[in-house]
């Protein structure tokens, strides 16, 4: 949180967190302050984190070319929608981004990436400008550049990834968290991305793209996800004005979060955190050391038949 914030007064000013983001290698959770403006907290590994939910949860606008465009309707949001935005202001910014998708004009250089989601390697591209922020905020596990070059190469050579080697340009959030239950080793993910290298480049590398494969970057150790895994015992649910999220953070990855939460449950526990479910609500601090009051949901093991695990999830 910000220092500017003060301690809840009567009249407690909405600041309401717009999401996790990454920057320079780091985590923060972004707010938009009372007055409009955004603020960025660092979520390290190891803080104290203490939430307690406000009275609503309100649409928090669109950014538009880096500034902010408030909601017209400051409309409100159903607590179970998995982000702070109302369907019109959602409807506007993907306009936006598909038009920036298809300005095939963007004179930046952009890089093809791999990017290892444990049960999956997946094809994708980003502005070289942004360095491995793309792949932090899509919490792949290991990545590595292929080439770089212009976008509409870059966009060329993902569809050849797909069409010819059969990587997918998506991974489903259920997925990538089953993966977490035991990513396997650094060595491990950093053969299989080679391999998919060793495939690439038996292909007819469309020109535009210098091909220039880089070695694998782990990213385990940025996010604070242990080499054994990390098993939840629970998932928040959509909040609840009144209640509490608190523990201490041992990982983030992705949007998500995964708190420690002692006392919380007879046996403690880890508790994974949507922070698509954060934005929006109008928050205020709260003791971390109290056990958290807002609702949860048992999560159980890849491979069972639990909740928030996809079914094509590997093992
Ligand atoms: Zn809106």
């Amino acid at each position: 949180m910000s220092d500017e914030r003060t301690t809840p007064s009567t009249t407690p000013p909405a600041w309401r967190p717009t999401g996790l983001t990454w920057a320079d290698g780091g985590a923060a959770l972004e707010w938009l302050s009372p007055a409009g403006a955004t603020r960025s907290s660092a979520l390290e590994v190891g803080a104290p984190l203490g939430l307690r939910v406000g009275a609503d949860r309100r649409c928090l606008g669109l950014w538009w070319d880096g500034r902010r465009v408030p909601c017209v309707a400051e409309a409100r949001i159903d607590a179970a929608a998995k982000s702070g935005q109302c369907e019109s202001c959602a409807a506007i910014a993907r306009t936006r981004s598909v038009a920036t998708d298809t300005a095939l004009d963007d004179p930046r250089e952009f890089r093809v990436y791999l990017a290892h989601h444990g049960s999956v390697i997946k094809a994708g591209i980003t502005a070289s400008a942004r360095g491995p922020a793309r792949l932090l905020e899509q919490g792949a596990l290991s990545s590595l550049f292929l080439s770089a070059g212009t976008l509409v190469s870059a966009r060329r050579c993902e569809s050849l990834l797909t069409a010819a080697l059969g990587l997918p340009q998506q991974v489903h959030t259920a997925r990538k968290r089953a993966a977490r239950w035991a990513p396997g080793t650094t060595t491990s993910r950093a053969a299989e991305l080679a391999a998919v290298v060793g495939q690439a480049a038996g292909l007819d590398w469309p020109p535009g793209q210098a091909w220039d494969p880089t070695s694998a970057l782990d990213h385990t150790p940025t996010y604070g996800l242990p080499e054994g895994g990390l098993a939840p015992a629970g998932q928040l649910d959509p909040l609840r004005p009144g209640t509490t999220v608190t523990g201490e953070v041992t990982c983030r990855i992705g949007r998500d979060v995964y708190l420690s939460t002692p006392g919380r449950t007879t046996s403690g526990g880890v508790l994974l955190v949507d922070t698509g479910l954060l934005e929006g609500w109008d928050l205020t601090r709260a003791d971390p050391a109290v056990p958290g009051t807002a609702s949860t949901s048992p999560v159980s093991a890849p491979g069972g038949a639990g909740a928030g695990v996809e079914q094509d999830a590997l093992f």
